[in-house]
């Protein structure tokens, strides 16, 4: 049951005033040049956020790396229906075939999951698409919603191939502290964003958007997964659950992409807004990575009270130091846990851009003729 009474050092997001300018209603819909005769977009009208220029138009390209991931994502597309969940079902109705600890980690990993990946489409769908006023970013957001979806279905998947209490997995995020506090550390970032009345074109509120793209992309999609992703993927590499791995991996694969975007948002919104990065903003982003590592490893304790796998939850605590001092360099902040190592240096395979490459090569053949149509 959930601890209500548990401490929590959690600095929620500061309020904003009321400051609503009403001229910027119309950047974000981007129907103003809707007449006739308009001229046409030019590649220097394009701006990621506060841009007044026609949304409709794709092209010509100013942020190619954004339809370049659109390109990669399209070109990665999985099911998971096309995994094969047979021996995990035989393992897990085993009554020798996994101990409690490892069962533990199953549910968890499910039950947290299944509402964090909701929890950002909504946050992309409800909330960060409005304000991201440029087409090819645009796309690659709506291509980024449907892998949440196919993510969600995932784990529904998982749940229903291995016969789980549906309710209790999909209500952890109430009920159990550590998934509860991850989900709720998140919430506030999204919530004013997603507020109709909410418009971006302020100093403030430019900061507003930046933070809850930090708060998504950084610290949710790039710190809140990595201990469920070691986790599971720990299963495969020693041979058990194997399909829940590798729908795993295919998370992971995806997820990987979609902070790479976010940062790459993140880095260009900083580049055509320099103002919005001052001290104090960068000192208030160093405490939510601070935070984020804090109930990320509370999470690893929860899910791991004995040592598991060959793991422990102060590997953890390294290695939760080690990303978030990588997530701080991409985005242009000073490491916050200087000499922090890699306890999981078979992670970086997957994870590290360069080899990360190599697993989208020698994978996705196999999701490309699985997908394809055949005209023969
Ligand atoms: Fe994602």
């Amino acid at each position: 049951m959930l601890n209500w009474d548990e401490p929590l050092s959690i600095t929620p997001p500061k309020p904003l005033q009321p400051t609503l300018p009403l001229e910027d209603q119309h950047g974000v819909i981007g129907l103003e040049d809707l007449e006739m005769g308009a001229s046409r977009i030019r590649v220097d009208d394009k701006k990621i956020i506060n841009c007044r220029a026609d949304l409709n138009q794709l092209v010509p390209f100013k942020y190619t790396w954004a339809w370049q991931k659109y390109l990669d994502a399209c070109a990665n597309h999985w099911m998971p229906q096309e995994i094969n969940m047979s021996a995990d079902i035989a393992l897990w109705k085993s009554p020798t075939g996994l101990t409690e600890d490892e069962r533990l980690i199953i549910k968890r990993s499910l039950g947290f999951f299944s509402s964090a990946d909701s929890l950002v489409a909504n946050n992309l769908v409800l909330a960060v698409y409005r304000h991201i006023t440029n087409p090819e970013c645009r796309q690659y957001l709506l291509r980024q919603a449907f892998e949440e979806a196919l993510h969600t279905h995932a784990y529904q998947y998982v749940v229903e191939s291995l016969g789980l209490d549906e309710a209790e997995v999909f209500n952890m995020y109430r009920e159990v502290p550590a998934i509860h506090n991850k989900a709720a550390w998140s919430l506030p970032y999204t919530q004013s964003l997603a507020d109709p009345n909410f418009h971006t074109g302020t100093p403030e509120t430019d900061r507003r958007l930046l933070r809850d793209l930090i708060a998504f992309y950084v610290i949710f999609e790039g710190i809140f997964f990595y201990v469920g992703f070691v986790q599971m993927l720990t299963f495969g590499r020693r041979n058990k659950m194997i399909g829940a791995s590798e729908q795993f991996q295919y998370i992971m694969r995806d997820e990987s992409m979609h902070m790479n975007f976010g940062i790459d948002v993140i880095n260009q919104i900083k580049i055509e807004n320099p103002h919005l990065w001052s001290r104090e903003f960068q000192e208030e982003i160093a405490h939510m990575i601070r935070e984020a590592v804090e109930l990320e490893y509370r999470y690893a304790i929860d899910t791991m009270p004995r040592g598991v796998l060959g793991l422990n939850a102060a590997m953890f605590n390294e290695y939760l130091k080690y990303i978030a001092n990588r997530r701080c360099a991409q985005i242009g902040l000073a490491e916050l846990y200087p000499g922090a190592t890699n306890p999981f240096p078979w992670m970086s395979e997957v994870v590290d851009l360069k080899k990360e490459k190599n697993f989208f090569e020698t994978r996705v053949i196999e999701y490309q003729s699985g997908g394809a149509l055949s005209w023969d």
